[in-house]
């Protein structure tokens, strides 16, 4: 069975439309890419999945059942944890304090504090500061690991490189791909379309509310994502 399944999904905002009859199937464990240039629509895609924007019209189904239309915390209990663009941390909140918000859920599994703590050892160390005192790859890490903390079976991250430096980025997807390991499946959406593709077993890009390519990681042609993404081939 799928994990999770997109059928015919649009969505958007108000009178716009941002996605139009999305399918996709993501298999237990897999980590998929999510590319595409600005506007395409892939935060939507996220924020329709985790129920933040409600679907318009089709079907979303975790391990076959439907969840559209649930509400948020709903979904999040089901399993599904989304490390958000700009990481939105509780920003005079504690490091600790704002890990520990991701276990509002109540799931039970493997991700604890010291789990996080291990994978992230600097946080041990800054876990009584506050978090906007953190340097950006260290809001990650805390975002990444607030995430972790609901125990969840799909994990969404939305743009994790952006502003952060180079070897930070390294870092964070090292440690996503031992999550990965552990049986999490993944969507990574990045405008880093290298890393993105590097980092998962299959990608698709969008442009303009529809997936317009993919395949796995091996078939990535440069050239026919570059016309994918800009939708036609750059100068
Ligand atoms: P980015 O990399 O810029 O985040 P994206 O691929 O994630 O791009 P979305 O943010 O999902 O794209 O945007 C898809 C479409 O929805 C765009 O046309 C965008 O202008 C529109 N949109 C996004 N957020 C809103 C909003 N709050 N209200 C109205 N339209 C929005």
């Amino acid at each position: 069975m799928k994990l999770l399944e997109l059928e015919r999904l649009r969505a958007g905002y108000g009178p716009i439309t941002a996605l139009f009859d999305i399918d996709l199937a993501l298999e237990e464990g897999e980590t998929l890419a999510l590319i595409g240039a600005n506007g395409a629509g892939k935060t939507t895609l996220l924020r329709a999945v985790t129920g933040l924007n409600r679907a318009a019209a089709g079907a979303i189904r975790l391990q076959g059942a439907p969840i559209h239309g649930l509400p948020v915390h709903t979904i999040a209990a089901r399993g599904i944890a989304l490390v958000p663009e700009g990481r939105r941390l509780f920003p005079s909140l504690s490091v600790e304090e704002n890990l520990r918000m991701g276990t509002c859920g109540g799931r039970r599994g493997p991700w604890t504090l010291e789990r996080i703590y291990s994978l992230f050892p600097v946080l041990r160390e800054r876990r009584t500061q506050l978090a906007n005192l953190l340097s950006g790859g260290q809001q990650q890490m805390v975002a990444v690991g607030r995430a972790l903390m609901a125990n969840p079976q799909l994990l969404l991250c939305d743009e994790l490189s952006l502003g952060l430096a180079p070897a930070v980025v390294k870092d964070i997807y090292r440690t996503l791909a031992g999550v990965a390991t552990e049986g999490v499946s993944l969507v990574i959406v990045e405008q880093d379309v290298a890393q993105a593709i590097q980092a998962s077993d299959r990608y698709l890009c969008m442009r303009e509310g529809r997936i317009v390519l993919g395949g796995t990681r091996a078939e990535a042609d440069r050239a026919a994502i570059a016309r994918a993404y800009f939708g036609s081939a750059p100068q």
